[in-house]
C-alpha cells in the first residue's frame, strides 16, 4: 500500500533530545571530546565591558567557524543558514532547537572586531595542540616543515604595476591600510613586486604554480609522529619570506610547549645558509635538508668542491696545490673580510694564476680565481653529510611528504584552496583556523573514546 504524508503537523508538545538524533560516530560528536573553552573564558575576559548587552558567546562563535572550516562552509551567510537547519551543527554549538542562531552581520562584526583585537584564533589554536600533546601524539623528535599557495580573494585583473603611488582613494579599504602600517613595522615585507593588486597589495603575484595569480602561502611545522600540526605562519608567497618563518615557527612552539626537535626536514628552499645557521648554530637541530647550492659551476670549470678546505690555516688548497687565503697580505686595520650577503671570499694569488696550467679549467675569464665561503658553511657542511646518511635517503626523504598530505588533505577535504578574507592578519586567522580543524579531525581519528551508554 503507498503511504501517505498526514496533510499538516498536528503535534503541540514534543519530548525531543537533540543529542540522541546524532549518530555517536559523528566526527562533531568525536571533536567535542577535545574542546576545552575554560582558559579561553579567562582569557578573554578583559576585552569584554561589564556593562551593557550581553555579546555573542566567543565559545558559540568558535563552534560556529569550527564548523565552518571543518566543512568547507565559505560564506558567514551559509554557514548561519546551515546552522540553522543542521541538527548536528545545532548539537555541537549547544543551542536548543528553537535557540537563535546569531545573524551573520553580527557574526561578522564580531568576527572582524574584537575577535581580532584579542588573538583569540591562536589561543584556540595553541589550546588544540596542548590537547594532542596531552594525548601523547606528539614525540617531538621529527618536525618537517613546508609551505604551500593559497588563493587570495582578489581579481587577477586588479593590479598595477609597481611602484604603486598610494594616493588617499586608494588607501581608503582595511587590507590597503594594513598592508601601508605592516611595511612600516616589519622591514622584511617590503619586497620588489612586479605587480601589485590594490584590493590586497601583501598578496603577492606569482605564477610558479600555473597560471599567474595573487597569492598568499601557508606554512606549517608538523610533528611527523602522528602530524599533528605543531605551528602555522601566514607569509607572502615568495621563497625568502617562506623561509624566514622557520625561525618563526620553531621559537614559538619552543616557548609555548618547550620542545625543540632533533631534526628538521624541508626541502631545497630551506637549505639556505642562514636558515641552515639558525638550525644547527642556535638550536642545535639536524638538518635534513638537501643544501641550497648556487657556486656549482656547469660550464666545466672547477667548482668550490674542488678546492680543499683547510680549517686549521683557514685556508683553501687549490687543484694545483696553491694557496687560496682571506687575505693575501697584511692590513694594518685587521679586516674580517666578512660581506653584506654574510659570506667571506677567499682569493687566489695572481702570480700563482698567471703561470698555472689549469688556468683554463679554473678562472678562463678573471686574472686570478675567487672562492665565496659563507659563515654558515660548517652548518651547511653538517647538511650535505646528513644527505649522505641512510637514515635520510630511507626515511627523512619519506617522511617529508607528510606535510603535502597535510596540505592536500586541506585543500581536497576541507575544501580550502581560496582565502574568504584579505589582509595578511585574516590570511594567518584563516590558515590557524583550518590548521586547528585539521588537528581536531586527528584527535577524533586517534583518540576519540565512545559516549557512555545510558543506563
Ligand atoms: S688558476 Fe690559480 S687557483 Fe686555479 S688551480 Fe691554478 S693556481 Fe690554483
Amino acid at each position: 500500500m503507498m503511504g501517505e504524508l498526514p496533510p499538516e503537523q498536528n503535534t503541540l508538545f514534543y519530548d525531543f533530545c537533540l543529542e540522541q538524533h546524532i549518530p555517536n560516530n559523528h566526527l562533531l560528536r568525536k571533536i567535542n571530546q577535545f574542546l576545552d573553552f575554560s582558559e579561553i573564558r579567562k582569557y578573554l575576559h578583559c576585552y569584554y565591558s561589564h556593562t551593557g548587552r550581553p555579546s555573542i558567546d566567543p565559545e558559540l562563535m568558535i563552534r560556529m567557524l569550527l564548523i565552518g572550516y571543518c566543512y568547507g562552509i565559505r560564506s558567514e551567510r551559509r554557514l548561519c543558514e546551515e546552522i540553522t537547519f543542521n541538527l548536528a551543527y545545532r548539537c555541537f554549538c549547544r543551542l536548543g532547537l528553537e535557540d537563535a542562531v546569531p545573524d551573520h552581520s553580527t557574526f561578522s562584526k564580531n568576527r572582524h572586531g574584537r575577535f581580532r583585537e584579542s588573538d583569540l584564533l591562536r589561543l584556540v589554536f595553541d589550546t588544540v595542540v596542548t590537547r594532542c600533546i596531552e594525548e601523547g601524539l606528539v614525540k617531538g623528535e621529527g618536525f618537517a616543515i613546508d609551505a604551500s599557495f593559497i588563493r587570495a580573494d582578489v581579481s587577477r585583473q586588479t593590479y598595477e604595476h609597481s611602484p604603486v603611488d598610494w594616493t588617499p582613494s586608494k588607501i581608503q579599504s582595511r587590507p590597503v591600510k594594513e598592508y601601508l602600517d605592516k611595511l612600516d613595522q616589519v622591514d622584511s615585507l617590503n619586497r620588489v613586486q612586479k605587480s601589485v593588486s590594490l584590493t590586497d597589495p601583501m598578496a603577492q603575484w606569482t605564477g610558479a604554480k600555473g597560471p599567474a595569480n595573487f597569492f598568499y602561502s601557508t606554512n606549517y611545522l608538523i610533528d611527523i609522529d602522528n602530524n599533528v600540526i605543531m605551528d602555522v605562519e601566514a607569509s607572502p608567497s615568495t621563497h625568502a619570506l617562506e623561509v624566514a618563518t622557520t625561525r618563526t615557527m620553531v621559537e614559538r612552539v619552543e616557548a609555548n610547549y618547550g620542545i625543540v626537535p632533533r631534526k628538521l626536514m624541508g626541502d631545497t628552499a630551506y637549505g639556505a645558509a642562514a636558515n641552515l645557521g639558525f638550525l644547527v648554530e642556535e638550536k642545535q637541530i639536524e638538518p635534513h635538508v638537501p643544501v641550497w647550492e648556487k657556486s656549482i659551476r656547469r660550464d666545466g670549470t672547477f667548482s668550490s668542491s674542488d678546492f680543499h678546505w683547510d680549517e686549521a690555516n683557514d685556508e683553501y688548497q687549490c687543484p694545483a696545490d696553491k694557496k687560496v687565503r682571506r687575505h693575501n697580505r697584511n692590513y694594518k686595520i685587521p679586516r674580517s673580510g666578512i660581506t653584506k650577503a654574510n659570506t667571506i671570499i677567499y682569493h687566489a694569488k695572481k702570480a700563482d694564476c698567471d703561470h698555472c696550467p689549469l688556468k683554463a679549467q679554473c678562472c678562463p675569464n678573471t686574472p686570478s680565481r675567487k672562492i665565496t665561503r659563507s659563515v654558515h658553511e660548517k652548518a651547511r657542511d653538517l647538511a650535505r653529510a646528513i644527505v649522505e646518511t641512510d637514515e635520510y635517503q630511507n626515511r627523512s626523504v619519506k617522511e617529508r611528504k607528510k606535510v603535502e598530505m597535510m596540505f592536500a588533505h586541506m585543500k581536497r577535504h576541507l575544501g580550502f584552496d581560496r582565502l574568504r578574507l584579505r589582509g595578511i592578519d585574516s590570511a594567518n586567522d584563516e590558515f590557524l583556523l583550518v590548521a586547528t580543524a585539521q588537528n581536531l579531525r586527528r584527535l577524533a581519528t586517534l583518540c576519540a573514546q565512545p559516549p557512555p551508554q545510558p543506563g
